[in-house]
């Protein structure tokens, strides 16, 4: 059987993509705009991206000349924001420290901000030859599955054992078409859910295909238990209408309307009475859970029928009737769990 990679090259020069914008140029500023701008993003939505902020930004002295906001403006849509200051900061540090020149040893591409080792090497090999492995998102699952490799592959042991699998595939020659070979592969064939296995130039000594575990490979992530916390909620009716109260404007659900929560040292009727109402009848309903990206947050409600007292209410507090919870600004489990208590269609 031919090796790993001449199956690639053979496989890149009949079906991989050939005619991207960032693709047939070395230019050190081309290339490295679109490996940043594909880190995390699809190249279907990265192409007009591309072509306006290069049209905007031809080079790194452009780039590293022009004010932030502007950089951030062009940016805007693409996401993970972070990418685009790195990226600023990049073309500053290229044009400060490098004369304009851009690096070319995969170690010094790799020490400018925003670049990690991955787009280091392949910058390095499309720009200036170099012969260097690869190893970003695509790349992981397509070694990973192919050869077998256990293990979550942003753990440092599967990643040390990955890049070292990926130095061992290397080709001696036409390494670019390898490179170029294991991004489309990954894109277009193996990709993460239903790989097209029958199309795969590599498929004869598979090893997630062999063992029928192409849903299992690469493994993912550890989940990790997340801490719990709880709280009780008010839901305070009065002839028919809901009392809401806006939350901070920092910190969960930040500036929406929400159900007043009984706070540390209070009980419901001091509660009530804080937002200037009398308990006249309570009942607990079934606590609802909902995972936060930090914590899970389990919500018992406590249905209160009251009667406005005569005292001054904090400020900001809002009594809305069922119909009008429609349009107002609530989190989405504090709109389900009216919803089903009101008996309204809200969503
Ligand atoms: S045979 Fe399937 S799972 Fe294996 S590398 Fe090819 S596409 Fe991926």
């Amino acid at each position: 059987m031919t090796s790993f990679a001449e199956r690639l090259i053979r496989w890149q020069k009949r079906h991989g993509r050939h005619d991207l914008p960032w693709q047939n140029t070395r230019d050190p500023y081309r290339v490295w705009l679109s490996e940043i701008m594909l880190q995390q993003t699809q190249v279907v939505t990265v192409i007009p991206y591309y072509q306006r902020f290069l049209a905007r930004f031809p080079d790194f002295d452009a780039l590293a000349a022009a004010p932030a906001d502007d950089v951030m403006a062009h940016w805007s849509g693409l996401g993970y924001y972070a990418r685009a200051r790195n990226l600023h900061a990049c073309a500053q540090a290229v044009v400060a420290g490098h004369g304009g020149g851009f690096p070319h040893d995969p170690a010094t591409i790799a020490t400018l901000p925003g670049i990690g080792r991955s787009t280091a090497n392949a910058i390095a090999v499309f720009c200036f030859g170099a012969r260097a492995p690869i190893l970003d998102g695509n790349v992981k699952r397509l070694l990973s599955r192919h050869a077998g490799i256990e293990g979550w592959p942003g753990a440092s042991a599967v990643e040390s054992q990955s890049w070292r699998h990926a130095e061992s595939l290397l080709p001696q020659a036409e390494v670019a078409t390898y490179i170029q070979a294991q991004m489309d592969l990954g894109a277009t064939i193996c990709t993460r859910s239903k790989p097209k296995c029958g199309l795969c130039p590599v498929a004869a000594d598979c090893v997630a295909r062999r063992d029928s575990r192409t849903d299992e490979l690469p493994t993912a992530k550890p989940r990790r238990k997340l801490p719990e916390r709880e709280t009780t909620m008010l839901v305070l009716i009065e002839s028919g209408r809901v009392l809401l109260l806006p939350r901070p404007p920092t910190g969960i659900w930040g500036g929406l309307l929400s159900l007043p929560e009984v706070a540390a040292g209070r009980d419901a009727e001091k509660e009530a009475a804080h937002l200037g109402c009398r308990i006249v009848s309570q009942r607990l309903l079934a606590a609802v859970s909902h995972s936060f990206t930090h914590f899970r947050l389990t919500i018992t409600p406590l249905l209160c029928e009251v009667r406005s007292a005569d005292i001054a209410a904090e400020p900001g507090v809002r009594w809305l009737a069922a119909a009008d919870l429609a349009q107002a600004a609530l989190p989405a489990p504090i709109r389900k769990l009216l919803a089903v208590l009101l008996d309204q269609p809200i969503v």
